[in-house]
Order: C-alpha cells, then structure tokens, then sequence
C-alpha cells in the first residue's frame, strides 16, 4: 500500500482525497498555493508545502514545484483530483520518471482519451457506437462542409483536446457553419492551446449518461453503473443522479458491457468514465472518456456504497481488484446538487469573499462534500465549487425530498451562492418527472429567473 501521497490540487476535492486517505492510513501532504494557506485541506492534512503563487500557472498547474514538493516530504504517489493537472500526459510521464505513483491511468492513455478524435476512432474500432462524425480532426472548413453534407444538419464544431463543456459550437446550415468554424478554431487556440476541431452531428433532446469504470493493472475490470448529467447549464453539469430515471435494466447492462469493452481495448487501468448521450430511442454514442475522479462521484459510491478514491490509491499501489461484477449491487437512488459561489439571478456571475456563517444540511441519507468553514475566505483565483450536497433515498422520491429538506437546511452567508436556483430546480415538475434532455436546464432557468426577478406568473 502507498505510504505518503501528494495531494496535487485544492477545494473539496483535496478534503475528499485527504480524508479517503486518513482512513486508510495513508500519511497526508497537501500542496497548497499562496491563496490556499488557509484552506481545510491544509488543516486536515498531516503536512502542507507552499507550491507558489495564487494563479494556477504557476502552482496548481506546475508540475516542478509538485514534484519537488513530492520528493521533499519523501512522498510515493501523486493525487491530481479533477482539473488542474488531472489529464495531464505529460505530468504522468514526469511522476513515472520520479518513481511516483500516479493516482490515474499512465501517460499514454490520457493522451489518447484525451483528444477526442483519438477517443472516438478507438472507440469505434473496438465497437463502441459513436456519433456520426468527421473521422478525425478536420483540416479545413471544405471538409468541415463536406463532413456536414454527409451527416446533415444541425452539427456540432467540438474542440479535439476540449474540456469543461467550452468552445463547443452548433451549425444549424452550410453559412453558419463557414462563418463559425474560423471563431471556433481561435476560441480552441485560446482555451486549449491547440485549435483542432472536430465535427459531430448535433444531437437534439439526448440524455448524457455516463458510465463509471474501476479496472485494476491485471486485466480485472468492473462498471459502477451509470450517471445521469442532463440537468447543464452552457454544456457544465448542475445536478447529477444515479440510477438514471430513464435507463432500465437492459440497457444499463448494454452500456456496461460497452463501457468495458472500451477498457479492455485501451487497457485502462484505475477509476475512469465512460460519457455517453442516449437518444429519447435508447440509443446509446459515446462522446469522451474522462481518465480521473469526477466531481460527480459521490452519487455512485452512495448506491453502490464502494468507495472510488479507495479504489484509486489501492490501484494505484498495484493491488487487484477483489470486487466482481456481481458485487456490485445497487442500493437506492442518489442525487448531487452542486453548490457554487455564484449569484444564479446576474447570470451566474461567481464571487469571491468571506464566509460569514456555514451551516451544512444533516441527517439521514445526506452527504456533503465541502472545503467551507465559517470564516473562510473564498479565493477569486478558482473555480466557483463550495460544496456537493449529495442525498440518498430507498428510491428517487425520497433522495429528492431529501434534498430539498438539505437546500432547505444549508445556510451559507456572506457570498451569493446558487442555492435558490437548487431549491426551485428540484421541484420543478419536469425535472421530477424525470423526462428531461440537456436543453431542459436553459428552458427551466428562463422561466425561474422571470419570476426570481419580478416575482410573476409565467
Ligand atoms: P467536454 O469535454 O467539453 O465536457 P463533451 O464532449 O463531454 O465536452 O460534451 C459536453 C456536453 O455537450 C454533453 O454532455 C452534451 O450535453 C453536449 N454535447 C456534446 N456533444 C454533443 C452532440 N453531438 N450533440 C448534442 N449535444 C452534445
């Protein structure tokens, strides 16, 4: 088993990796940026170095001062969390090179399933469907029109090595294709450092359901079942569940063994996630493979109660898998609201600042993952994330009054947070009914903030 692991990021995910670790025994140092120093995961943690300034650049996103800040503490193994360096090829490489384990697939799987023309054409060639599509990235806006001639429209220009739902652009017709494929292409360059595109069919009314996966270094594998993320805002996801409301026994079973099937062919070793859109028909196209811990996690752990960032460290320590297929068996219905520092009202602007007061929810069937306590100072360089209130029930009903008593219960003040806007999502109808696609938030959020606004009937 590991000894002493780097945690190589911040927020709740580095109080998640830090705890996992605790009760495993593992010894404890967080590398924390200048903003940090006074993050709980420098409190929980059994040692803190200091790895540079606030911007991410020059700390988070800096493998030298990880590594070295690894090799000071006599640390054997790297926790990248999500984000920052994650899906990194080229900080895996460096951790391998340094005789630390990373806590992830090697290099050469993240950049693989890292650029997502490289992900579909593996995909496809082990059997996995995909969406209809250009073959890899497109060298130009001629084939970009050829490619949409072919597919028809409405397409999507995707960003090959993209992320986090950005610079994604949908052409409706020939014109809007030529005229967005130049601002998608610089928009990529900007973002990711690389413009390469590639072209999809623009799928209306889908469900993004994805698949967890746990696969140990000898070939044994398993899936977790699914994730159901529909409920996005600008293609980032808000509200995850688990077991999906619209996937039944069979087709879990078809997107599971699809899911491993893709594992066995790029010999995928760790936690990893399968992403997948599901027409209103039940068919089912792969889109990307994410090679690290999500944010959505929690929901799996609390139906299938296996705990994924144990898993990754005994992975990653080279220990086998000892769970089968059949002991994976799911209990209930979970649900995850996202809790982030952002006024939901002024269109999601994020804030930073001080926490006054902390109150998080309890009771049964709650979970809340967070890096907040009363007094804390939000940093303004990172992401918005406060906390994941996760609940569980006997079935979706209870898992979702069990969140709204948990909205209901939580008190954050001194910064704007986007409980208001869990609270009226939670009991909107559609969403209740569980008929939703990925374009129902964008509808349910116009008509929330109409009356959030005026207070009217709309
Ligand atoms: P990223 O890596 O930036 O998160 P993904 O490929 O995972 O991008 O897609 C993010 C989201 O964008 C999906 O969950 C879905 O809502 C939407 N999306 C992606 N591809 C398509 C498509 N071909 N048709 C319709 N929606 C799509």
């Amino acid at each position: 088993m590991l000894h002493k692991v780097l945690v190589a990021n911040r927020g709740e995910i580095a109080v998640r990796i830090i705890r996992a670790c605790q009760e495993m025994g593992i010894r404890t140092v967080i590398a924390y940026s200048e903003a940090d120093r006074d993050s709980l995961a420098v409190r929980l943690a059994d040692e803190a170095v200091c790895i540079g300034p606030a911007a991410p650049a020059r700390s988070y996103l800096n493998p030298p001062a990880l590594i070295s800040a690894a090799m000071i503490t006599g640390c054997d193994a790297i926790h990248p969390g999500y984000g920052f360096l994650s899906e990194n090829a080229y900080f895996a490489e460096i951790c391998a090179e340094c005789n630390l384990a990373f806590v992830g697939p090697d290099a050469e799987t993240i950049r693989r399933m890292g650029d997502k023309a490289v992900g579909r054409r593996t995909m496809q060639a082990s059997g996995v469907p995909i969406i209809p599509g250009s073959d890899g990235e497109l060298r130009n806006a001629d084939e970009a029109i050829d490619v949409a001639r072919t597919i028809g429209y409405p397409v999507l220009l995707k960003p090959s090595g993209g992320g986090g739902g950005r610079g994604m652009r949908v052409a409706n017709d020939e014109a809007e294709l030529l005229k967005t494929y130049p601002t998608a292409r610089s928009e990529a360059e900007a973002a990711f450092g690389r413009g390469d595109l590639i072209l999809e069919k623009y799928l209306p009314r889908v469900r993004h359901i994805e698949i967890q996966v746990l696969a140990d270094a000898y070939g044994n594998a398993i899936h977790l079942g699914e994730r159901d993320c529909s409920m996005q805002r600008r293609h980032q996801k808000i509200v995850e569940e688990s077991p999906s409301p619209m996937v039944n026994s069979d087709l879990r079973a078809r997107m599971g063994t699809a899911a491993l099937r893709g594992v066995e062919t790029i010999r995928y070793v760790n936690a990893g996630t399968m992403e997948f859109l599901v027409d209103p028909d039940g068919n089912y196209y792969f889109i990307e493979m994410n090679t690290r811990i999500q944010v959505e996690h929690p929901v799996t752990e609390m139906v299938s109660r296996i705990d994924l960032v144990k898993w990754q460290l005994r992975i990653a320590s080279g220990e086998r898998l000892t769970l089968n297929q059949k002991d994976v068996r799911m209990r209930g219905h979970a649900i995850e609201c996202r809790i982030n520092a952002e006024d939901p009202v002024r269109d999601f602007l994020p804030s930073a600042g001080e926490v006054e007061f902390y109150l998080p929810p309890g009771g049964p069937g709650v979970r809340v993952d967070s890096h907040l306590y009363a007094g804390y100072t939000l940093p303004s360089a990172y992401d918005s994330l406060l906390a994941k209130i996760i609940t569980w029930g006997d079935d979706r009903e209870e898992a979702l009054e069990r969140m709204r008593r948990a909205l209901h219960e939580c008190i954050i003040t001194g910064i704007p947070t986007t409980i208001p806007f869990q609270m009226a999502l939670i009991d909107d109808y559609v969403f209740r009914s569980g008929d939703i696609s990925t374009g129902y938030l964008a509808e349910m959020l116009r008509k929330w903030k109409e009356q959030a606004l005026f207070g009217g009937e709309s």
